[in-house]
């Protein structure tokens, strides 16, 4: 094998990593991944620490490599999901990975004290479907058990739309003098009904408290 990619530093994509080493030539991620993978595993312990084996061959926006009969690419769009997200990019099969830029039709994590970043989150998927081709299949780091886990680029539009509404809905709240607790007390986003809880914690709520965060601590707003 020649490479193991792990598309951003979350544990479910790199917890791996100490058993492919043996078997891959490089594992491969965007320059942030080791980084942050370190500060999570610090914040679990020395034995979460020790246990990390980290991506030896990093890239900063795009990388590129020949892989027996196909082109793989790695595309970085700037912060999304976590800080260091990939997109993976088998251009002869016409098939893109999107790690955790993609929870179908499901709310997702939004990792801030991992470099998450709503706004630009929305650009990440709008790039996505512009640079790629109409009919790519993509693949989802989580799926959705009506909708699967693989689908294409109406359901990129769909999560973008979605995050636009979470950012909207919270800045309104925020406008109104409501509190960040009052705000998450939602049920839904209009329009969004079909997104569901995939579990794991992962809620409506904590998606408009991570929007909350940012909407209330960047600069320019
Ligand atoms: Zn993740």
């Amino acid at each position: 094998m020649d490479y193991l990619i792990n598309t951003h530093h979350h544990g479910d994509h790199t917890a791996g990593n100490p058993i492919f080493k043996d078997f891959a030539k490089h594992i491969v991620a965007h320059q942030n991944v080791p980084k942050l993978q370190k500060i999570s595993a610090e914040g679990r312990g020395q034995e979460a620490v020790d246990a990390q084996v980290y991506a030896d061959l990093t890239y900063n926006d795009k990388w590129s490599e020949d892989v027996g009969d196909e082109t793989v690419h790695l595309m970085h769009f700037g912060p999304a999901h976590t800080g260091g997200d990939s997109i993976v990019y088998f251009e002869k099969a016409n098939v893109a990975h999107m790690g955790d830029l993609m929870f179908n039709r499901a709310y997702p994590f939004i990792d801030i004290n991992g470099g998450a970043n709503i706004t630009n989150w929305i650009q990440v998927l709008r790039k996505t479907v512009e640079e790629l081709e109409s009919d790519t299949i993509y693949i989802y780091g989580h799926g959705n058990s009506e909708f699967g886990v693989t689908g294409n680029k109406d359901d990129l539009m769909l999560k973008s739309e979605f995050l636009e509404a979470l950012l909207e809905y919270t800045q309104k709240g925020i406008n109104e003098g409501k509190s960040k607790e009052e705000i998450s007390k939602a049920e839904v986003i209009p329009g969004f009904e079909v997104f569901k809880a995939p579990g794991w914690g992962l809620t409506l709520s904590r998606n408009i408290e991570a929007a909350y965060t940012e909407l209330t601590s960047s600069d320019d707003r």
